[in-house]
């Protein structure tokens, strides 16, 4: 059985043939927020309902734990010095990992009221750290706490430097999974709506200008079956989404060009290894890795 589907020819470029997906870990309750320390030579990633951060080797050193509790952390990022950022459902904010291991909170609240339950974020190379505040972390007690939701589901911008927050995208059901083009001209979002309902669940593209404003927002594409949550950029600007049977690669124009199958629910990716060459996929219960013929965009 292939492990893929090309549904543009071009995508077969991507694949190799004789890499297929591979399962490197299993047994845990719902994953997430992968992200690659090339450094370390390590993948850290979420179990969110077990209230742990993870760390996998290579080399058959497989998993261990690196943060636990971990306040229900979600999606993960490294800033510009190589630190890690988490947004935390449990204490409902964005933190920052100092290099001696002490925590510094990033954002907790906009305008006096507290986030609803951070979920996925990226830094751009100005330094300014961007994330999606959706609802689903304080909905139930699964993945955090269920409690009141203060503020509207946004995306916000945050300046670390002057600790500066605005809400940069407040027309959205569900933000979720953010990736920035290869040069930072436009900002995809996916919008999972509200998750118990029946609304769209999609990738907008915005345009992004040098200092940070937003213009546009529309369709870019269509996520079925399943739903738009974490999303990467390769160094083409071709867009690596997750879905339910597996990795969708759209093109920057919203068309699909081929699919990574997966056998479970993919919730989120990210682009690692000795050459970037590496797909890492958190999906369900199990992490996954396929080698491709792409490379993410970028390190951090
Ligand atoms: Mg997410």
């Amino acid at each position: 059985m292939s492990f893929f589907e090309v549904y543009n020819p071009v995508f077969r470029s991507y694949v190799l043939g004789n890499a297929p997906v591979k399962q490197l870990a299993s047994g845990f309750a719902w994953v997430e927020g992968p992200v690659w320390f090339g450094d370390a030579g390590c993948l850290l990633f979420s179990d969110i309902p077990n209230n742990k951060v993870l760390r996998w080797s290579p080399g058959g050193a497989g998993v261990s734990t690196f943060r636990s509790p971990s306040n229900f952390s979600n999606g993960h990022a490294r800033d510009r010095q190589g630190r890690l950022i988490s947004c935390e459902h449990g204490t409902r904010r964005v933190t920052r990992t100092e290099l001696d291991g002490s925590i510094t909170v990033i954002a907790d609240r906009f305008e006096g009221k507290r986030l609803n339950s951070p979920n996925d974020v990226i830094v751009k190379s100005d330094g300014t750290i961007w994330f999606s505040d959706p609802h689903y972390g304080i909905m139930t007690d699964y993945e955090g706490a269920r409690a009141e939701q203060e503020l509207p589901c946004n995306v916000y911008r945050t300046d670390p430097q002057t600790g500066r927050i605005e809400a940069v995208v407040t027309d959205v059901l569900g933000p979720n999974g953010l990736a920035f083009s290869p040069n930072e001209d436009r900002l995809y979002l996916a919008d999972t709506g509200r998750m118990f309902g029946d609304d769209p669940t999609h990738i907008r593209a915005f345009d992004c200008s040098s200092s940070g404003v937003l213009r546009g927002g529309d369709v870019l594409h269509s996520i079925a079956p399943g739903m738009a949550d974490g999303l990467r950029v390769d160094t083409d600007g071709n867009i690596w989404s997750s879905a339910a049977d597996g990795v969708h690669c759209i093109s920057p124009e919203g068309e699909l060009l081929g699919k990574i199958l997966v056998p479970e629910t993919v919730s989120n990716l990210c682009f690692g290894g000795r050459a970037r060459h590496q797909l890492f996929i958190t999906a369900s219960t199990s992490l996954y890795a396929v080698s491709l013929n792409r490379q993410g965009a970028r390190l951090l």
